[in-house]
């Protein structure tokens, strides 16, 4: 018997050779055994292969040179929905193999494969579903190897249907044999389905009770008529009504408790948002992208009703991305409102009798099916700024695909637990980060069980149990108590500032040592203020803070936050006051109730932290400017005042003047000199143009000044509050006219969402730093 890997001597054909092929990364459920069948047979190559924890493991044999040209192809042209991390190659003593097959499953305990994000409904199942003489004609739930439900579908691994919830579907004939068939679109599909075989749906009033008829014909009807729906979808329920119906937008509103947070639409098609909406080149590849998130668009003016997104230019919109969206549109209606289906912050309603309990007060009719949805998914929000896309929410059709960070190759698993507002947690496992869906606000007993339960099947998919949970300084967020409930050997206390700081290093394979420019609403400062305008210099390990906004009472500490009236009153109190009072008296009439006990407040300290929050100084000037005085929404006073901007950077704008003494930057002379512009000619869009460049001024100088001392040129910039378009821009350009290198965020979000990224990274680090010592 010949030895092994010696090719010349096996006593088969010389020239035959045998190959272990290895291949991990995304590779399951993504049509990658079909397209390695089929490439084997089409080379005349011998074997299997098979579906493994551990990826997709390949056995090949045949001719040296085929095999060359075979790994050659496995490398260029994998399928288009594989991210392949590494493949790997043993040579074998040849077997002389007669077939090549792809063989069950073997579920063994190294999970290291990963399950697929859910892919949008692809071109060739939307001809089927629209084809009346294909068996999947108007079927919601028609799919193949290149689309269908993947993450929000799987309890375990590996991917195989009955590791699903199409797991009590069995095949009928028809769809087994196109399951079977190498040749097949359907080939190893693990969700496919058809009328006769798959998941049902039906329509319900909002008491449950059945609606007769035919299903799409009653939906359409219903919304023609102004209803309103809850329709089960991928990853939850929607809240849906006809977009172009004013009334039934303004019922949606009232019933679901939410005054002026915009709605996302869904169109029909691509045509359909140019009808209503601006679409550039990358606009429309993101749009119609395998993950088909809500993409930002600028509205063409007046031809949907203001009411779907209140005080903005801009509309979030989606193309339908399963085929029961796609069913739902016709000729008439081309526009739906497609909204979280939760009860103002609660996550989002998962099974039909939850839905039908939580959402039976907004709905008029419920669209359910019997699908079960195991793992919740928000749509992901994406805004394209200068052509390159940035991720505002990561969620549906990017998650559970991992980041790959510059960490320590084995380095324990660490669990990062996000902050409160906008939550994700974060999985650091080898070289990569697993970012969680969007599990949304944490201050609910239904959102810590979302949290929790989430937490649970996540780190079964992925095989990761945390030794050591990163969590916020703050002592108060659920998350910080949660973890404390989460058995790990270690725990580590991040701040929030270098959570952010680091997470966007970490996306931009940075170590540092550079500058971090941290602005956003609020975080726990490590001297207990409220931090939120930080200039930062450190590394993935430590930091220092050289500079802040200089800090100021936040009057009655969260009110002010809902509040941006008590923001520019605390403002006026600090910088002009007993004379502020007539101002305010004057800029705020109907505030004038409330006045005596915000000042008063103010007055005492009584419960008013101090804080150097940049969110609470856009919330201050938007409020001084009559804009928004009370936000219903996160943000909503930023937003609402970026709105009054050019949509170009407008080039010599004169700022405010300011001041930056020590460590603290001082906006006190911007405050007197916008109440000047106020009192005196200037408009409200010149006054927030001149304010938005005032704030750039003010950043650009403290990075300068903090770029000499420390001698660093890269800058990143963080926080959610670079989610403004305009200053984002602005002071990219400034800082890089400077010398500057702008590091920023793309794929992970700039707002509370990357927390976890940042807070993972920052303990592994750490660990690193005192492997055997206490890390944290
Ligand atoms: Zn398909
Ligand atoms: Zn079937
Ligand atoms: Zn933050």
């Amino acid at each position: 018997m010949a030895e092994t890997g010696s090719k010349q001597q096996t006593g088969f054909t010389a020239g035959l050779t045998r190959y272990r092929v290895t291949v991990k990364g995304i590779v399951q459920g993504v049509g990658f055994r079909p397209f390695i069948y089929n490439l084997a047979v089409a080379l005349g190559l011998k074997g299997s292969v098979l579906n493994s924890g551990r990826g997709v493991i390949i056995d090949v044999e045949g001719d040296t040179g085929i095999i060359k040209l075979f790994m050659k192809e496995l490398e260029a042209n994998p399928p288009r929905l594989a991210r392949v991390i590494s493949i790997e190659r043993e040579e074998l003593e040849p077997r002389g193999y007669r077939t090549f097959e792809i063989l069950f499953s073997r579920s063994d305990n190294q999970r290291e494969a990963l399950v697929p994000p859910d892919v949008a409904l692809c071109g060739q199942c939307h001809q089927d579903v629209l084809n009346r003489r294909d068996r999947h004609y108007r079927y919601p739930f028609t799919n193949c190897t290149n689309c269908g439900p993947r993450f929000t579908i799987v309890r375990d691994l590996p991917y195989d249907r009955k590791a699903t919830s199409m797991g009590g579907f069995p095949m009928c004939q028809n769809c087994r044999a196109e399951y079977k068939n190498p040749g097949d679109r359907r080939f190893h599909a693990q969700p496919v389905a058809c009328p006769r075989c798959g998941p049902q749906v039906t329509l319900v009033t909002s008491q449950g009770a059945p609606i007769k008829g035919d299903w799409l014909i009653r939906f359409k009807q219903l919304i023609k008529d102004g209803k309103i729906g809850a329709i089960k979808g991928l990853g939850g329920f929607h809240l849906v009504c006809d977009a172009a119906n004013s009334d039934a937008i303004h019922a949606l509103r009232e019933r679901k408790r939410r005054p002026a947070k915009p709605f996302a639409v869904m169109c029909r098609d691509l045509e359909t948002v140019k009808k209503y909406c601006f679409v550039d080149e990358e606009e429309e590849e993101v749009l119609t992208a395998p993950e088909a998130p809500i993409v930002i668009l600028h509205k063409r003016v007046d031809i949907l009703p203001r009411g779907l997104a209140p005080g903005l230019a801009t509309l979030g919109v989606m193309l339908p991305y399963t085929p029961l969206h796609l069913l739902l549109f016709d000729d008439q209606v081309d526009v739906l409102v497609m909204t979280s289906g939760n009860y103002s912050d609660l996550p989002l309603a998962k099974d039909n009798e939850e839905a039908l309990e939580q959402l039976g007060s907004i709905a008029d009719f419920f669209l359910l099916h019997n699908r079960d949805i195991i793992n919740r998914c928000d749509d992901s929000l994406v805004r394209v700024i200068e052509k390159e896309p940035h991720l505002l929410r990561r969620s549906r059709g990017y998650v559970p695909r991992g980041i790959r960070v510059p960490v320590q190759k084995n380095g324990p698993v660490i669990l990062g637990m996000g902050g409160e507002m906008k939550n994700t947690f974060c999985l650091l496992k080898g070289k990569q980060a697993f970012l969680s869906q969007y599990i949304g606000e944490m201050d609910s007993l239904e959102s810590e069980k979302n949290f929790l339960d989430s937490l649970d099947r996540f780190s079964k998919l992925i095989k990761a149990q945390p030794t050591i949970v990163a969590h916020d300084l703050h002592p108060n967020y659920r998350t910080t108590e949660l973890a404390q409930t989460i058995p790990a050997e270690q725990r580590c206390a991040v701040q929030h500032h270098h959570a952010h700081f680091v997470s966007c290093l970490t996306e931009n394979e940075k170590t540092g040592p550079a500058l971090g420019v941290i602005i956003d609403g609020t975080g726990y400062g490590a001297d207990g203020c409220v931090w939120g305008f930080e200039i930062l210099s450190g590394d993935y390990s430590s930091y220092e803070r050289l500079y802040h906004l200089k800090y100021l009472p936040l009057p009655a500490g969260e009110a002010a936050v809902k509040n941006p009236w008590m923001m520019a009153v605390a403002y006026l109190h600090n910088y002009i006051g007993d004379a502020g009072r007539q101002v305010v008296e004057k800029l705020l009439p109907e505030k004038e109730n409330k006045l005596d006990f915000c000042w008063q407040v103010l007055g005492s300290n009584f419960n008013s932290p101090l804080t150097s929050s940049g969110g609470r100084l856009f919330d201050a000037v938007s409020s001084l400017l009559g804009i928004c005085h009370q936000n219903s929404y996160e943000g909503q006073a930023a937003v609402e005042l970026s709105e009054l901007l050019p949509r170009t950077i407008q080039h010599g704008v004169k700022p405010y003047p300011f001041t930056i003494r020590g460590q603290e930057i001082d906006p006190g002379e911007t405050i007197k000199n916008i109440l000047d512009d106020l009192l005196g000619e200037a408009s409200r869009e010149q006054i927030a143009l001149k304010f938005h460049h005032t704030a750039a001024r003010m950043i650009v100088e403290a990075v300068q000044a903090a770029a000499e001392q420390t001698g660093t040129a890269e800058v990143a910039l963080s926080g959610g509050v670079w989610q403004n378009r305009y200053l984002f821009l602005l002071t990219k350009d400034l800082l890089e006219k400077e010398g500057l290198s702008v590091l920023y965020h793309r794929q992970v979000p700039c707002n509370d969402g990357g927390i976890s990224l940042g807070q993972s990274v920052v303990a592994h680090w750490r660990w690193r730093k005192n492997v055997s010592g206490n890390t944290c």
